[in-house]
């Protein structure tokens, strides 16, 4: 990551590499230090450099140790990690020279952590790091005498590497927050949803057949196309604000079919129509939409329609 770097996807804060450069100098199961523990050694772009490192997301400082430089982090919130798990981040930074964090300490997303250094039994200038995907806090030592988190995971399963330049890494399967990609919000089912050409949509509601046009099989619905009953009346409506009557069923006005005849009264009857048209065209508008009736094209508010799955 770089300095101030963010990344949220879903309310989720996608958990980054903490390094701006990464040469790693040792790697999990190192056999020098990292006996059965998965923790990385990182130096910077040149050896010896203490380079800042930053927040890979927002985090707390739970416990320091200062003779080693070294801090133990917690993530404040549930953090999503290069394999797709989504949990606590639990982590430990090490041998950091100029240690200031403090127990209790947040630090923002993208926001100085420390320093790289050589505070403690270290070998040249590096941040030695290990990740912990759970909210355990243990810190104990293995069967080599290494201390080690519970539930560590291999760095390249843990943080992701948009805008780190990686030198050196250790053959580890680097991702970046694109190969993980995040299901999008379900689109909300309802008459407010924002239709386009293609939409498959059903009638919202129940619909009062204000005027029969003599002679023909069409209706005028004045809340469902915007036009007056003396617009229809006077014949002043448009073609396409008349409705063909085949697809639509007489009912009540709570919309049983119940005692109907189907023989449709202008001024009277009320209609439903639960059959399932493909959107032409959007009118954003009038906040209409054309759908194609019996062979003709008619133009009804869209609120009055809902979408339907494409499937
Ligand atoms: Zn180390």
């Amino acid at each position: 990551m770089k300095k101030g770097q963010k990344s949220i996807r879903g309310g989720i804060e996608d958990f980054l590499c903490p390094f701006t450069d990464m040469y790693i100098s040792q790697g999990s199961n190192g056999a020098y230090s990292h006996k059965g523990i998965m923790a990385n050694d990182v130096r910077g772009l040149q050896a010896g450099i203490r380079y800042p490192y930053y927040a890979p997301c927002k985090v707390k400082c739970l416990k320091i140790y200062s003779e080693s430089g070294q801090t133990m982090w917690q993530s404040v919130n549930k953090v999503r990690f290069a394999n797709g798990r989504i949990d606590y981040a639990t982590f430990m930074t090490v041998h950091d020279d100029s240690l200031d964090a403090k127990v209790g300490q947040i630090v923002e997303q993208g926001n100085q952590l420390g320093n790289m250094g050589t505070k403690g039994n270290a070998t040249g200038v590096h941040c030695h790091i290990e990740i912990s995907q759970s909210n355990d806090t243990s810190w104990t030592k293995n069967q080599y005498g290494i201390y080690h988190f519970n539930n560590e995971y291999d760095l390249d399963d843990c943080y992701f590497v948009d805008n780190t330049n990686i030198i050196k890494g250790n053959g580890g399967n680097w991702k970046t927050t694109d190969k993980v990609p995040v299901n999008p919000t379900p689109t909300p089912v309802g008459a407010d949803q924002l239709l386009y050409p293609g939409s498959k949509v059903k009638f919202d509601g129940v619909f009062k057949v204000d005027i029969l046009k003599r002679n023909s099989n069409l209706f005028g619905c004045c809340e469902l196309t915007g036009v007056t009953y003396n617009d229809y009346y006077n014949e002043r409506a448009k073609t396409y604000h008349w409705l063909p009557l085949d697809d639509f069923t007489e009912v009540d006005r709570y919309g049983s079919t119940k005692g109907q005849d189907d023989v449709v009264t202008g001024g009277q009857s009320y209609v439903i129509n639960k059959n399932i048209y493909e959107v032409k065209e959007i009118d954003i508008k009038s906040n209409s939409a054309k759908i194609n009736l019996n062979g003709k094209d008619i133009w009804v508010y869209s609120t009055y329609l809902y979408e339907v799955s494409n499937n």
